[in-house]
């Protein structure tokens, strides 16, 4: 078998133009959706992910602001740029890119986001809302894989999801997803002893673990759809998933691509919180 590809830089486009009109109508009342990004320090990578998600508000026509504050800011400081942006009336999504500097402390910054302006998701607040099954602010990258899903179709009821990986970006609230659709999760780590045991069984496989190709295709049932997270640079300069494509393709029915797989769409996933974020103060 070859498997199907799931193109999320395909799926981001459709998606978006659903999200530009939205925004259109917003903007068209006077409430424009509106994004801040504070960056602190000068992580290369994280300037690049943060132009490209400027870019992509451009794209549907969200407000975006970045606040850059240097590496020596004290939490302090960063805390009132956040209560500040809490308080402003044209911001509906914050997000403090990570990682922060090592001398401030990310979950009291995180914890200080207003819960309804937390567009990745990751106040305690909306993480509890994802354990109980509230509706909340899900974070982007998981949320983009839901959406790859639903968008071929696979039923997830009774079926065995296997995610590899249990960060609490990514891992942990990807599982907490499947499982409010029914399925049947199993959560991998780095000390889980026989991965290959447990990937074999799965119908939905999601792996994040930053392990350039650990996943090989006969660690994969036949007809699985794999979901493939990671991005990893390798010393050649390319970049490479969590799967290892080649031999999985063989095996899958479904799969997706790095470059141009989950990447695209977790962009795409912030815009749409932020969209609904300002929607949902719209109809209070
Ligand atoms: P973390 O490093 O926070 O977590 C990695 C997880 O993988 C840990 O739970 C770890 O287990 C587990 N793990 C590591 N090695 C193995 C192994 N050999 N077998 C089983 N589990 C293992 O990473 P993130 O979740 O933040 O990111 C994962 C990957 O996804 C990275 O490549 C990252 O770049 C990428 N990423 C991509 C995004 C996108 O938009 N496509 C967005 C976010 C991340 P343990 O807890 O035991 O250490």
């Amino acid at each position: 078998m070859t498997a199907r590809i799931i193109d999320g830089n395909a799926l981001s486009r459709d998606i978006r133009a659903q999200l530009r009109s939205r925004a259109s109508q917003l903007a068209s009342r006077g409430h424009q959706p509106g994004l801040a990004v504070v960056l602190v320090g000068d992580h290369a990578p994280s300037r690049i992910y943060v132009r490209n998600k400027v870019k992509a508000c451009a794209d549907v026509g969200v407000y975006s602001e970045v606040h850059e504050m240097p590496a020596r800011a004290t939490e302090g400081e960063i805390l009132d740029r956040i209560r500040a942006l809490n308080a402003d009336p044209r911001i509906h999504g914050i997000l403090v890119q990570l990682p922060l500097p090592k001398h401030v402390d990310e979950g009291r910054i995180v914890a200080a986001i207003a819960v309804e302006k937390d567009a990745d998701g990751f106040h305690l607040h909306n993480v509890g809302s994802l354990v109980v099954g509230r509706p909340g602010q899900v974070p982007c990258t998981p949320a983009g894989c839901m959406a790859m899903l639903d968008h071929i179709g696979v039923e997830l009821v009774g079926k065995e999801a296997v995610v590899v990986g249990r960060s609490n970006l990514v891992g942990k609230p990807m599982a907490l997803l499947l499982l409010q659709r029914s399925a049947t999760v199993t959560i991998c780590t780095s000390k889980t002893h026989d991965l290959a045991a447990h990937t074999r069984r799965a119908d939905v496989l999601v792996v994040a673990t930053g392990k350039p190709r650990l996943v090989t295709g006969e660690m994969v049932k036949s007809g699985a759809v794999v979901l493939d997270v990671g991005i990893n640079r390798m010393p050649d300069g390319t970049l490479v998933g969590d799967v290892d494509f080649d031999s999985v393709k063989e095996k899958a029915g479904w799969i997706t691509p790095v470059p141009g797989g989950v990447g695209p769409m977790t962009i795409t996933m912030l815009l749409a919180n932020t969209i609904r974020a300002a929607e949902e103060l719209r109809s209070n």
